[in-house]
């Protein structure tokens, strides 16, 4: 089968809460929202605040149909959903999946949990879009049409996460945040599910000598994401998930270090996209 493009675009990249000021600008403070392009169908990864700009965007475009991938519930992952300008267009056909439902929790009560009184004035009744919830089963690999495949991983973090691996023409872009790892111990089952990667996008919040100090934080370290690369064979590294207080400046010299040990191995801006084929 013949395949289209394959591009991811980084809407917000900042970790735990959106932040603002003039020296943070180049790397950007919106919270995570990721759009992977896969031919002629649009997935985003997380809706954090960087999630709004995206959806004004693809209305802009005149996108409408859309599968949105939600790794977990914390409000940085989740904070621009109901600012997600698709969601109130009659025309659009919103598909939500996550992988954090249990026997009690599904995709569809967290969202309606969250987009509620007394934590938002409006519901998510008033959505004018035709959006459906999908639960996926973490571990799995998902066909979702169009020759793309969605493999998940349970990430270690507080409440659980869900990694994700889009593969698509050959190709594939894996996503893992948040996770945290055990210091000094090698993540055998992350590494096969990164394996040959042609890009990894992974939480770089903390650094290896800050980590310590955050041990069930439930974050981990841009050097793990270079070991872990290195070890599996996987291909680009691009790191998120910053931490609020790190400036433009902290951040080219964590930049330029991490690129010096693994070439290929960037922190994310805001705005920056990367075309895998
Ligand atoms: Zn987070
Ligand atoms: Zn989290």
């Amino acid at each position: 089968m013949t395949t289209g493009e394959f591009r991811i675009r980084f809407w917000g990249v900042r970790g735990s809460i959106a932040t603002c000021s003039a020296d943070i600008c180049r790397y950007g403070g919106e919270t995570i929202s990721m759009e992977v392009t896969c031919g002629k169908r649009t997935l985003v990864f997380d809706v954090g605040s960087g999630g709004r700009r995206l959806g004004n965007d693809l209305t802009a475009r005149g996108i409408s149909d859309v599968d949105v991938f939600i790794s977990h519930y914390h409000y940085d992952h989740v904070e621009g959903l109901p600012f997600f300008h698709p969601l109130y267009r009659e025309e659009c056909k919103i598909r939500i999946h996550s992988g954090h439902g249990t026997d009690k929790t599904t995709t569809c009560s967290l969202v309606r949990g969250f987009i509620a009184p007394p934590y938002f004035p409006i519901c998510p009744d008033m959505f004018r879009a035709d959006w459906t919830c999908h639960d996926m089963k973490v571990g799995a690999q998902h066909d979702i049409g169009d020759g793309i495949t969605i493999n998940t991983f349970a990430l270690n973090h507080p409440g659980c996460a869900t990694g994700y691996r889009i593969g698509y023409g050959g190709r594939s872009i894996a996503i893992v945040t948040d996770n945290e790892h055990v210091i000094g111990k090698t993540d055998e089952a992350l590494g096969k599910f990164i394996a040959g990667a042609d890009l990894v996008v992974y939480d770089a919040m903390f650094t290896d000598l800050e980590l310590p100090s955050y041990v069930g934080f439930g974050h981990s370290t841009w050097e793990e994401g270079a070991r872990l690369c290195d070890a599996f064979k996987a291909g680009k590294l691009a790191l998120i998930h910053h931490r609020p207080l790190r400036t433009d400046s902290e951040l080219d010299a964590l930049n330029a270090e991490a690129g010096a040990r693994r070439p290929g191995t960037f922190f994310a801006r805001q705005g920056q996209e990367i075309i895998i084929a």
